[in-house]
């Protein structure tokens, strides 16, 4: 009897950066892909508005957690730089509230930290610092039992953290709000407002989502980078 091994088929629904990024690491794995989109053109949210003769991107803008993006290409045996440069940003993102009030978040902490203390006060900046080192500890703990895993699972991450057990997982602050965990970092207001609105970026709120979820802040300060030509490019 001859057998005749075929390459595993697999059809890939929706050409947004998802699907693209699931098509890349099927392909490079030996399967034989299709991928289907409804839209004229690939890119879902990632998309550009032509404004004032200028293309915008009128989705995603920068890129994080660029190690992600450079382990994809680097598994299909491509290079992400040979494609696409990205600049680092050296600031993160700039607030500005309806008194005329402006925000900017930095790269470099300290210069954060200096900037929340012109805005709002001394304790706000400590907080600061101390938010950033609270955000970090969460996402070392998360990285490789969650983020890095193909099936996480809440018992999986709490096995992980071995003989810590129950108090480290108290450590990953899923127990309490985001809005309650802010709280105790930051005083003024518009500092919990602004650093609450991270669980928009996954369609939630900060007044419900766990508190495990400030670790995007941590994401965001460890790197935010532009794409040449913008993220549709
Ligand atoms: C305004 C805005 C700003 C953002 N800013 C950033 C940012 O700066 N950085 C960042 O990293 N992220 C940002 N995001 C989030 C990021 O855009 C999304 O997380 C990401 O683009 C989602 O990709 P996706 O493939 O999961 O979904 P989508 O991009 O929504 O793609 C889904 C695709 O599936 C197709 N589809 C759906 N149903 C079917 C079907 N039945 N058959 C065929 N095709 C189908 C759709 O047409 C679409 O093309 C932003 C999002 C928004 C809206």
């Amino acid at each position: 009897m001859v057998v005749v091994k075929q390459s595993p088929r697999v059809v890939v629904i929706g050409g947004g950066a998802g699907g693209l990024a699931a098509a890349v690491d099927c392909a490079r794995r030996g399967a034989s892909v299709l991928l289907l989109e409804r839209g004229p053109e690939v890119g879902g949210k990632v998309r550009q508005e032509r404004v004032g003769g200028q293309s915008i991107d009128a989705g995603p803008t920068v890129l994080t957690m660029r190690w992600v993006f450079e382990a994809l290409f680097a598994d299909a045996d491509a290079a992400l730089a040979e494609h696409v440069r990205l600049h680092p940003l050296p600031v993160l993102a700039r607030h500005a509230w309806q008194d005329g009030e402006r925000l900017d978040l930095y790269a470099d902490r300290e210069a954060t930290a200096a900037a929340i203390d012109r805005f709002a006060s001394a304790a706000d900046a400590s907080g600061y610092l101390a938010f950033c080192r609270h955000t970090e500890a969460i996402y070392q703990k998360v990285h490789g039992p969650f983020i890095r895993t193909a099936q996480p699972t809440l018992a999986s991450l709490v096995g992980s953290l071995g003989l810590r057990g129950l108090p480290g997982a108290l450590g990953l602050d899923f127990h309490r709000t985001m809005w309650k965990a802010l709280g105790d970092f930051f005083q003024d207001p518009r500092l919990r407002q602004l650093f609450g609105r991270y669980a928009t970026y996954y369609g939630s709120s900060p007044f419900e989502a766990p508190a495990t979820l400030n670790l995007i802040a941590h994401v965001e300060q460890a790197g935010v980078w532009a794409p040449a030509g913008g993220c549709r490019r």
